[in-house]
């Protein structure tokens, strides 16, 4: 039976019988206006006829199953007025010079720290996280995205001077200009109701993007969190629209000019397709099933600590938590043993504990499901399981931190993303088993190496097909916004961090500024001899090993190049 809350319209609640019943019928809110007078919402219809009810989102605490409130959903059918709304607003935001636009995003940053209490109430209560890590993962990566592309947004985005030689030969001065987008859909998933988001939309509004955020239904009292905390910025300029799967399909077929996805590849897959009808380019950040590798000189106090954190924190509900551990025979015992020595000391709990519940039923129902096969198939339980941990009543999400060994192909927690506090264990003969395992058996979307030599660590990154790879630590690497974020394959394509980012978001323009605007260029009509001569001669210089030819074809270009422009109509 499926787990309460599991539903493919998770939290969703029908809308109220009677107009009026529910809190509010304003779909959307948005902040301050650049151009509209105070108060006036960009976002919000005016119609003459009642707005039709759309359903209400449910938001509830997973620890408990206690419901904490009723968030209201956009109609789909007006998200395209929304995005129409943000696009008048477009040019003015592009318009204002990064060093500006930053100036106007710092607030943001303060309303961050100035929020911080509340966000880590929503986050906690609603995500089923210890308030620690809602403070970690939910506030703490916010601000050092925004801390860093304070510092460097103007630096990436500045036009670059290119070509200088070769384009000086043919009387070009090349630059390439970072120009915005105009409108980017952000869609983003609950598992860091605020990181995630801030993923998602932070660098694309730094890019000079005006931005429309449909945050995850799960999570909805997080996606009215947003909202405030973007209320410092002009009106329009960040739009948050809350509502399912629906509003989210509305939002890319409004439609947008960039979309940002954060979330699974199934859905990834659906947006993907329905961008191709308006040619709408799209950032897919997926998710993984990655893999520890823990080579036969790892520091086992290390290399235990750090798979227990990585493979648990959020209750393994990170699109980069390790789901695979390919440990070397030689360490094998040794390794594993201490990972379930500190397992028996990890707390369940509530806000002061280690590791929660899950956020969302369909979530439990898939871990559930998957260590049901893998047992069914001959898996050992080393740790965790059905039968573990806290009891789940009145709707509760609760699963144990779950340890499997004896894997094998068959099982579906070997392949596919659990998302989950599942990991498994494998043991390998050797390194090289380990990468190879790590690479065919499924998609890293990060992948890490234990060990304690440097140059080993590097020999094994070297090997590793995944997005992001890092050598004893695991988890982190969303959260080092001067570096690149981003899968491969199954695990997604664009980046979301870093100066790629930036440029991710921005439409890369080559202006070219023709140095001698009075004559005109030896490639035009007519194709005379001179033409002819001319063009043989730079062919010559450009692909003949020979430097006879290539003197040859520089004495062509210089006999023939002033007829071949005197000649032109
Ligand atoms: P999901 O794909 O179910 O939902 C993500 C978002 O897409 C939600 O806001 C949802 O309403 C929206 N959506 C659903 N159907 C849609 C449609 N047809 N068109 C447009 N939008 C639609 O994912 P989830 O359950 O919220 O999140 C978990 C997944 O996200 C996992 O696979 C995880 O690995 C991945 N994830 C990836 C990253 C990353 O940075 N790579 C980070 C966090 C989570």
């Amino acid at each position: 039976m499926a787990t309460p809350g599991s539903s493919s319209t998770p939290g969703k609640t029908p809308a109220p019988a009677k107009a009026g019943a529910a809190k509010t019928t304003k779909t959307t809110r948005t902040t301050k206006a650049v151009s509209t007078p105070k108060g006036s919402s960009v976002s919000t219809p005016r119609r003459k006829k009642a707005p039709k009810q759309s359903p209400m989102l449910r938001s509830f605490n997973p620890r408990t199953g206690e419901t904490l409130g009723e968030i209201p959903t956009i109609d789909p059918a007006e998200v395209a007025e929304v995005v129409a709304r943000a696009r008048k607003v477009a040019p003015e935001w592009a318009a204002i010079l990064p060093a500006g636009r930053v100036r106007i995003l710092k607030e943001v940053r303060h309303r961050v720290y100035e929020l911080m209490d509340e966000i880590v109430d929503t986050v906690a209560a609603e995500c089923g996280k210890p308030r620690t890590e809602a403070l970690a993962h939910d506030v703490m990566p916010a601000l050092m995205m925004m801390s860093y592309l304070e510092r460097a947004t103007e630096k990436a985005l500045k036009p670059k001077r290119v070509g200088r030689i070769a384009g000086g030969l043919l009387g070009l001065s090349s630059r390439v200009e970072w120009r915005p987008f105009g409108v980017v859909g952000c869609i983003t998933p609950w598992n860091y109701p605020i990181t995630n988001s801030f993923l998602a939309f932070i660098t694309p509004l730094f890019a000079g993007n005006v931005v429309v955020i449909k945050p995850s239904e799960v999570t909805p009292a997080c996606g009215e969190l947003l909202r405030k905390i973007l209320e410092p910025l002009p009106s329009g300029v960040a739009t948050v629209i809350q509502g399912g799967g629906d509003v989210g399909a509305a939002l890319v077929d409004a439609p947008c000019d960039k979309i940002s996805f954060v979330g699974s590849p199934h859905t990834g897959r659906l947006i993907c397709a329905a961008a191709a009808k308006h040619l709408t380019p799209v950032v897919m950040e997926l998710g993984g099933k990655d893999a520890a590798l823990v080579a036969s000189d790892a520091d086992v106090d290390v290399a235990s600590s750090g798979v227990l954190w990585g493979s648990f924190f959020n209750a393994g509900q990170t699109c980069c938590s390790i789901e695979r551990v390919y440990v070397v025979d030689s360490i094998a015992d040794e390794f594993t043993s201490a990972l379930l020595d500190k397992l028996q000391k990890v707390r369940l709990g509530g806000d002061d504990g280690d590791v929660g519940s899950l956020t969302f039923g369909r979530q439990l129902d898939i871990v559930k499901e998957q260590v049901d096969d893998a047992v069914k198939h001959g898996a050992r339980l080393l740790a965790g399981g059905p039968d573990a941990g806290v009891v789940n009543k009145d709707g509760s999400l609760w699963y144990a931190p779950t340890i499997i060994e004896n894997v094998n192909d068959e099982m579906k927690v070997l392949h596919e993303e659990t998302f989950g506090p599942v990991v498994t264990i494998t043991r390998v003969q050797d390194e090289d088993e380990a990468v190879r395992r790590a690479n065919e058996e499924a998609t890293n979307l990060t992948a890490s190496v234990w060990t304690k030599s440097k140059k080993r660590a590097d020999e094994l990154a070297r090997q590793l097909r995944a997005g992001a790879i890092a050598s004893n630590t695991h988890g982190q690497l969303p959260a080092v916004p001067w570096a690149s974020w981003g899968g491969v394959g199954e695990s997604g394509f664009g980046r979301l961090n870093g100066e790629l980012g930036l440029q991710e978001f921005s439409v890369p323009v080559h202006v070219a500024i023709n140095q001698t605007p009075s004559l005109k260029n030896p490639w035009w009509f007519p194709y005379d001899d001179a033409t002819r001569n001319f063009t043989q001669g730079a062919i010559k210089l450009l692909g003949s090993p020979k430097i006879a030819d290539k003197v040859s074809g520089l004495g062509d270009i210089a006999r023939n190049i002033r007829t071949a422009i005197k000649g032109k109509l």
